[in-house]
């Protein structure tokens, strides 16, 4: 997919990005704080150099999340779009489900499975970790 370029916003349209390339990593996050600030059972997440994310319309709200991490969603709707830690690593990362094609990306891991609900275990076979990868 390289050249590719991933394009999403959140659900009132405010707020629009895009990717340019393909995804470095693809995480299911089962850890407590994405649950709580999805309401969903997991959160995954893209991982993409800081280059090569943007926003294209609007700018997210966000807030301080932890000691090492900012949560960015929109503050109209509400859609959680993006978690930043604060330079601990070269790449930010962005809601899969965010995406206007989320179909196109397919999960290759889960971590924080220390987390994770215990019905939200699906026997897929991919790679787990107890925390971050
Ligand atoms: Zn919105
Ligand atoms: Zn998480």
């Amino acid at each position: 997919m390289s050249g590719a370029i991933l394009v999403g916003g959140c659900l009132c349209g405010a707020v629009r990005y895009e990717i340019d390339g393909a995804a470095d990593s693809i995480s299911n996050c089962h850890c407590g704080m994405c649950r709580k600030a999805s309401g969903a059972a997991f959160v995954t997440w893209i991982g993409v150099a800081h280059e090569r994310f943007r926003y294209t319309q609007g700018a997210p709200a966000s807030y301080r999340s932890s000691d090492i991490a900012s949560r960015s969603f929109c503050g109209t709707c509400g859609s959680q779009l993006q978690i930043d830690d604060h330079g601990a690593h070269d790449h930010t990362h962005v809601t899969l489900g965010s995406l206007d094609e989320p179909g196109r990306l397919t999960p290759q891991r889960h971590i924080w499975v220390s987390d994770r609900l215990p019905w939200a275990d699906y026997g897929d076979s991919l790679p787990e970790f107890a925390g971050e990868d």
